[in-house]
């Protein structure tokens, strides 16, 4: 029985990250056009047709590399509050020697930054037009092809994908447990922080975990990140999660959900933050080719009959 519960090794690292953001053409602009991640697709929020469902990633679409939003703009939405029981940094992994010309580039977009450094990595801290935490992290361990060649940014400077998530949290002890019983290993540690990874390791399979047992708890809304997604292989993986939370740790566990492109699962850890587990297939070329990706509005076939109803819903931005 205990054997059947073990699950170690079946998250390999990170899938998706998803945001509640604010407005979609800004939004649009600044990750495609500021960062150069490709829109890989467009479709709506599964739970909530009235609002788009953006996906930036690599080419493809390759778990680990994507960052998704839900811009919630005229829904009725407050704006979130950073805090603690979420993430609160999306990090992005670019190649050491091109923090300069992310500089140049920032400041060419009017994008204030900081530079920082966390775990001996040379960091440029930002904003994004909802108010998210943006990183990225000079690391020439990343090993992944560049996402996405966009105008004046070339393969020697492009993102490769996330580096990691960032978890704010009031007890470390309690979360680090279940990070590493969830596949995670504490790979470091520096005074309030501790760096884990899962899988192979490295850029893309990170969490950071900063503690604070005095953090503003966070509230959802505009400019929070929703959700952290890890990748497996399979949805029989996900089902040996599932039930590994639902038994050892007493997490409510959804059911798996299709979600075209991966089948999921969600919980909230202890400690509050939400995650997803999701695989890594089928992946984004199911409905549209590698070409088209992102190109034109796609919906799961259910919603398909009310494709005109849900467009004329939907804000107006242009690609
Ligand atoms: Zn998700």
């Amino acid at each position: 029985m205990l054997r059947k519960m073990e699950i170690k090794g079946l998250v390999k690292g990170l899938h998706h990250i998803t945001a509640t953001v604010n407005d979609a053409q800004e939004d649009y602009d600044f990750y495609t056009k500021a960062l150069g991640l490709r829109l890989v697709k467009e479709t709506v929020n599964f739970d909530n047709e009235k609002v788009y469902h953006f996906y930036y990633a690599n080419k493809i679409g390759s778990p680990s590399t994507v960052f998704t939003t839900f811009p919630y703009k005229g829904q009725g939405v407050r704006n979130g509050i950073i805090g603690a029981g979420q993430a609160t940094h999306t990090a992005f992994s670019v190649p050491v020697a091109s923090l300069d010309f992310w500089k140049d580039r920032l400041n060419k977009f009017g994008i204030p930054f900081t530079e920082d450094s966390l775990f001996n990595l040379g960091v440029l801290d930002f904003k994004d037009p909802s108010g998210l935490h943006i990183q990225l992290i000079g690391s020439d361990a990343d090993h992944r092809e560049p996402v996405w060649v966009y105008e004046d940014i070339t393969e020697a400077e492009a993102i490769r994908g996330m580096h990691h998530a960032m978890l704010l949290v009031h007890d470390k002890v309690m979360v680090n447990d279940f990070l590493e019983a969830f596949g995670y290993a504490v790979k470091k540690e520096n005074g309030d922080m501790t760096l884990l990874e899962a899988g192979a390791g490295g850029p893309g399979n990170t969490l950071i975990v900063k503690s604070d047992p005095k953090a503003r708890k966070g509230v959802n809304g505009l400019g929070t990140i929703h959700h952290v997604a890890h990748r497996v292989d399979s949805v029989e993986d996900s089902l040996r999660i599932k039930a590994s939370m639902e038994n050892r740790w007493a997490l409510h566990v959804t059911e798996v959900l299709d979600r075209k492109y991966f089948r999921s699962i969600y919980f909230r850890i202890p400690g509050g933050v939400l995650f997803e587990v999701a695989t890594s297939g089928p992946g984004f070329t199911v409905d549209e080719s590698l070409e088209q990706l992102g190109k034109g509005l796609k919906l799961p076939d259910w919603q398909e009959p009310n494709r005109e109803r849900i467009t004329s819903n939907l804000l107006k931005y242009n690609k």
